[in-house]
């Protein structure tokens, strides 16, 4: 069967984010995500692949309202990170549209992190530790990185692998919907939408050409593969 191209997409409701923070958590376990103490969060390591920007209207207290805004890599089609890299460790697949980090060749030089205008690629400065009971958890799909090392989210590229497996062992195309990153699953109120804009006919197709959709630092001309539904029309 031949590989069909794809452009995997996400769309994100500012309206029905409400900031739980559920996404962060589910990103942090499915993904093998370090976590830090509050003294290496203060010298600036946090390392969240996902975290919540918070934003308020310019209404008049009482009647200001906030927006979160979810950000992650944001898969770039003309990713900035890309071409500074010099040993290809990250770099762009052209059959599905997804900015790729490829850990055992990363040297650390972290060009790529001070060329991402988003600001979503981190770099861990210490190995990872997991005390147990964590250590139990950790996701053997995907790799605990070491220090020196950069990283960032690739739309859980582990359950799009999986989710495209199942389906030609099943002899079928991939459904609609039947791939879901790790936040995509867990949003309580499914502000996170997921899928292939190729397909005319896909949610994320009609979300992306919904007048609230809006990108990123678009005019930069990165081509960001995430877009997101501006907040605030349903509450107006
Ligand atoms: S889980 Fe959903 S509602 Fe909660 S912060 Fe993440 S995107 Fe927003």
């Amino acid at each position: 069967m031949e590989t069909p191209i794809r452009k995997w997409t996400m769309a994100i409701d500012m309206d029905k984010c409400t900031g739980c923070g559920a996404c962060v958590v589910a990103c942090h376990a499915e993904n093998n995500v370090s976590i830090f103490t509050p003294n290496q969060i203060a010298w600036g390591r946090a390392m969240h692949w996902i975290h919540i920007e918070r934003y308020w209207t310019a209404a008049a207290y009482p009647n200001v309202h906030a927006y979160f805004l979810p950000l992650l890599c944001q898969q770039c089609g003309r990713a900035p990170c890309e071409p500074v890299c010099p040993v290809y460790a990250t770099n762009h697949s052209e059959r599905e549209n997804l900015n790729l980090q490829v850990y055992n060749r990363c040297v650390g030089t972290r060009y790529c992190q001070n060329n991402d205008p988003y600001k979503v690629r981190f770099f861990n400065f210490f190995d990872p530790t997991f005390d147990a009971p964590l250590t139990e958890q950790l996701n053997p799909d995907v790799t605990v990185r070491s220090a020196g090392i950069m990283e960032k989210c690739t739309f859980c590229v582990q359950r799009i692998r999986r989710a495209e497996q199942e389906a030609l062992a099943e002899g079928r195309p991939l459904r609609d919907g039947e791939v879901m990153p790790a936040c995509v699953q867990t949003c309580p109120p499914s502000a996170l939408v997921f899928g292939d804009l190729s397909d005319p006919n896909s949610q994320i197709a009609k979300l992306a050409a919904n007048t609230r959709a809006f990108r990123l630092l678009e005019h930069l001309g990165t081509e960001p593969a995430v877009y997101y539904l501006k907040g605030g029309e349903s509450r107006a």
